[in-house]
């Protein structure tokens, strides 16, 4: 291991969060990582644009045109970048929505759902678009690993690091595979 600290950046594109959670359900090993790695852009963070890194985490899958956008920023900027969940993997429970079109969405949850006061599909332009379905990220970028489970375990971070900082190919154990 060289001394100089990896360079991590972390992002959710359709994703709940429950990734970046579970990152931090290391707890106290978390602080052991940071003695070997330091964060770029992150929802950890306050920075807004990514530089270069060693290492991307996406959490999420692809749902709309700045999901797109950011994910080509960070397999731009990232050596390496990992599809971290199911979302990010497969597009996850949001792909769920994949088998109606975009137009039955909109028009279920801004027209036509419960409890919905002046119906109307949002058309701000600073909104992004919705594409047209949910996309695993795999489906817009080259991917270089993939961590399963919705969420991925702490102990899969750790693995997952601790490989990569003792320059080995990350390896799972069996225990911490899951899909779930
Ligand atoms: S894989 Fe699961 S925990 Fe991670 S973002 Fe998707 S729904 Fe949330």
């Amino acid at each position: 291991m060289n001394n100089s600290k990896l360079k991590l950046a972390t992002t959710s594109l359709a994703g709940c969060f429950g990734c970046h959670m579970s990152f931090l359900d290391m707890d106290e090993r978390l602080e052991a990582l940071l003695e070997h790695a330091s964060f770029d852009r992150s929802p950890l963070t306050d920075i807004k644009t990514i530089g270069n890194c060693d290492i991307g985490l996406i959490e999420g899958g692809v749902c709309n045109a700045e999901n797109a956008e950011v994910l080509r920023q960070f397999r731009a900027n990232c050596r390496i970048l990992v599809a971290v969940g199911a979302c990010a993997i497969n597009g996850g429970v949001p792909a769920m929505r994949n088998q109606y079109s975009l137009q039955e969405c909109l028009e279920e949850v801004y027209l036509h759902g419960t409890g919905i006061v002046n119906p109307r599909i949002p058309d701000d332009i600073e909104l992004p678009l919705l594409l047209d379905k949910v996309y695993p990220v795999g489906e817009i970028v080259k991917i270089d690993y993939y961590l399963p489970g919705c969420p991925p375990s702490a102990d899969t971070f750790l693995h997952f690091f601790e490989a990569l900082l003792q320059g080995k190919t990350p390896e799972l154990p069996r225990e911490t595979l899951h899909y779930d």
